[in-house]
């Protein structure tokens, strides 16, 4: 389903700008800032616009929170732990608060554009200054100017759900990689996942606005571009292919790497198979969530596939790209999950033979279909099943990276290994983590890698 955005206008952005230019010249305006992020990578780049707005009001990034006049929490609330690890880490500031009693403390994100949150901060954390919902990130201008200029705590959570707004200053977290997000909010409501509920309908961005961001990105030297959204693969206007088209734009612009994060499976057409297959550029890599491997569970989660169609798409990537590395997400203990339906997500991660995943116990959210459902397992269930469903991702991934034995991969240097300061690492096209000799001379640049060994998580390798 097609959703028309609804642009912020040129007259509000300039009216943030002014806010901007004006917070800059107060005398007291905080002079640090530290940004905690929860979450996934959208809101990684979310706190990279942020930045942004604050470095352009002045401010510096501090090194951390115990340092900065500014923290904001970027929260998460996908699952209850998530939320619950925000919610302690902004009270431990309280304590901070009485001894900086200048100290600025915010909370924006997915969590705060729940219904009532807001209302509930206030009320049971009175030293909070400002919160924000996902749908007012771009006016942290202007409730920072009430906040420092009329002495009063801020809360801005609006329920306008589709809005884009453009050309936001970003500071990023690493200068050699770009994230560009080309589409918000999802529409698909996997009865679970409270993401379409605070992160609004799904609209896409122009294509021209995205292509433009990239040149940018390219012409300030960024090796990566990745670009984000809940479900790229359905990114458009409602025209067909849409997505296979912006890649293939993307590949001609000469960027050195793209990758993409989410893939739905039920959008993972042909057509962009073989875009992915053609086009120079274009990582060897799908991170592709499969939830479960019960066609019963997945019916459920009204995600829209069966195993076999899943099955059936990984055929089909690995025909057109035979070196493609694929990544997951998965959950165990979805309510009335019998033992028989999680023994089809074992042997369904047997049968692909994932290179890693993301692996999460059921976590009920308020206001979701799943939510109503009977059938809560307990910890213990659940904990067993999540044991068993690592052991069986880690000997695909220890398979699949032997493999990768004496072939070349070119990597991406991150920063220097934890363990060895004369070894660096970083990422190869297929997205798995390549240590090797090197210095911090190399971090940012794409290396030759020739691999010598394997581990479960990590492949090591000799400069060719
Ligand atoms: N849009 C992406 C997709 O469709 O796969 C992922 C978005 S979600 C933020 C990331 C992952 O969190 C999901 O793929 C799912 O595995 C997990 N997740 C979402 N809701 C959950 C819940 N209520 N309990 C446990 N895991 C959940
Ligand atoms: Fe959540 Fe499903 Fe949308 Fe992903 S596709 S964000 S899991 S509702």
């Amino acid at each position: 389903m097609i959703n028309n955005p609804v642009y912020v206008t040129p007259e509000e952005l300039a009216q943030q700008e002014a806010a901007m230019e004006r917070i800059a010249a107060l005398p007291n305006r905080p002079e640090t800032y530290h940004i905690v992020t929860y979450g996934c990578q959208m809101n990684a780049h979310d706190s990279e616009t942020l930045a942004g707005m604050l470095e352009s009001m002045g401010m510096t990034e501090a090194q951390d929170r115990t340092q900065a006049d500014l923290v904001l929490f970027n929260t998460c609330c996908v699952r209850d732990n998530a939320e619950r690890r925000a919610l302690g880490n902004v009270n431990w500031l309280k304590e901070l608060k009485k001894d900086k009693p200048g100290l600025l403390i915010g909370v924006c994100g997915c969590m705060v554009q729940k219904p009532q949150m807001a209302e509930k901060i206030l009320r049971q954390y009175r030293f909070i200054d400002l919160a924000f919902g996902t749908h007012n990130l771009h006016q942290i201008p202007s409730m920072l100017e009430t906040l420092l200029t009329q002495k009063t705590r801020v809360v801005r959570v609006s329920d306008q759900e589709n809005l884009i707004a453009e050309g936001l200053p970003q500071h990023r977290a690493v200068p050699y990689k770009g994230f560009i997000t080309i589409m918000y909010g999802c529409n698909n409501y996997c009865s679970y996942c409270i993401v379409p509920y605070v992160r609004g309908r799904e609209r896409s961005r122009r294509m021209d606005d995205i292509l433009r961001e990239a040149e940018g990105l390219l012409e300030s030297g960024v090796q990566e571009i990745m670009l984000l959204g809940q479900n790229v693969n359905s990114y458009g206007d409602g025209e067909a292919e849409t997505f296979p088209r912006l890649l293939r734009e993307l590949d001609r612009l000469g960027v050195p790497r793209i990758r993409f994060m989410t893939s739905h499976p039920k959008d993972l057409s042909d057509g962009l198979i073989a875009a992915m297959a053609e086009s120079v550029h274009v990582c060897n890599h799908l991170h592709l969530p499969v939830q479960s491997g019960s066609d019963e569970i997945l019916h459920a989660m009204n995600r829209r596939y069966t195993r076999e169609t899943y099955l059936e798409r990984v055929s089909a990537l690995r025909q057109a790209i035979p070196n493609i590395g694929l990544t997951t997400d998965l959950i165990v203990g979805f309510p009335g999950e019998t033992d028989a339906q999680f023994q089809d997500t074992v042997s369904l991660v047997e049968t692909v033979g994932y290179d890693s995943a993301f692996t999460f116990i059921y976590s009920a959210r308020e206001g979701t279909a799943a939510a109503k459902l009977p059938g809560r397992l307990s910890a213990e269930v659940t904990g067993e099943r999540i044991a068993t469903l690592i052991r069986t991702l880690e000997a695909g991934a220890q398979k699949a990276h032997r493999s990768l034995i004496g072939t070349v991969e070119q990597v991406l240097v991150e920063g220097l290994s934890k363990r060895d300061e004369h070894m660096v690492s970083g990422k190869g096209r297929r997205g798995i983590t390549v240590t090797f000799p090197g210095s911090a001379a190399d971090i940012g640049t794409i290396q030759t890698v020739q691999i010598t060994s394997s581990a479960v998580n990590t492949l090591r390798g000799e400069r060719k």
